[in-house]
């Protein structure tokens, strides 16, 4: 990427797997869920419970990212379905109970940063551009992730703040009274093109894929954050 945007004086970035390391952080919290709960006895290995779970989590995600369940169902059912079809049952289920709350405590105190965050943070606020995040990830769990990890940004928006997630531009147009920022100055950095991508184009926003496997030069796709600098 070489073009230059033009008029940006706001850079908003989706969080997990694009400032936070969900992908390491979350495989760390369900390793040693594997391990402090017995999970051994049901699934061959920590990989296997881990791609096991991404099985049911992610399509659950999907639903919730389009609205079609709740954060409440998506909470109670991706590891109990798990868990079930693992073959727990009985006492032995009862005893796995509350593992979504579990999770989200360990997951939320990882503090591994996407490489290259804090300083591409650091040099935007250095060169007086102002930074937020616009995340569908939970209120109470997201802001600690930030802390954890030292990423600082001047507004934080989440989707659980008005019950309406990414791609939806209600949420876009939200995180813009909030800031008091426009539309027109305002580029969204994200990984996800179905909710960061489509999300910030139908709100008028200038908007950024991050995905660190694409092709070099390719267009509108930044493949580290430090790229961002370069554009800007
Ligand atoms: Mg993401």
């Amino acid at each position: 990427m070489s073009e230059r945007l033009n008029g940006i004086r706001w850079v908003w970035f989706d969080i997990d797997d694009t400032l936070w390391d969900f992908s390491h952080n979350s495989a760390t919290a369900l390793c040693s869920i594997y391990d402090d709960f017995g999970l051994s006895s049901r699934f061959a290995s920590a990989e296997e419970w881990i791609s096991q779970y991404e099985s049911i989590n992610l399509p659950l995600w999907d639903l919730y990212n389009r609205g079609k369940i709740t954060k409440e169902f998506l909470q109670a059912e991706r590891f109990y379905r798990t868990f079930v079809n693992a073959g727990f049952s009985g006492a032995e289920l009862d005893r796995l109970d509350g593992m979504n709350e579990i999770y989200l405590d360990r997951l939320a105190s990882q503090s591994v940063a996407v490489e290259g965050s804090h300083a591409t943070l650091a040099e935007l606020k250095r060169r007086g551009l102002h930074t937020g995040v616009v995340s569908n990830g939970f209120s109470g769990v997201q802001e600690r992730k930030l802390k954890n990890a030292g990423l600082k940004v001047d507004v934080v928006v989440l989707s659980d703040e008005i019950d309406i997630n990414k791609p939806d531009r209600r949420l876009f147009d939200y995180a813009l009274q909030k800031s008091g920022a426009t539309a027109e100055e305002s580029l969204m950095v994200g990984d996800n093109p179905l909710t960061d991508i489509a999300g910030a184009i139908k709100a008028g926003w200038r908007s950024i894929l991050y995905k660190p496997t694409a092709p070099a030069a390719a267009e509108g796709i930044i493949r580290s954050l430090p790229e961002l600098l370069d554009i800007l």
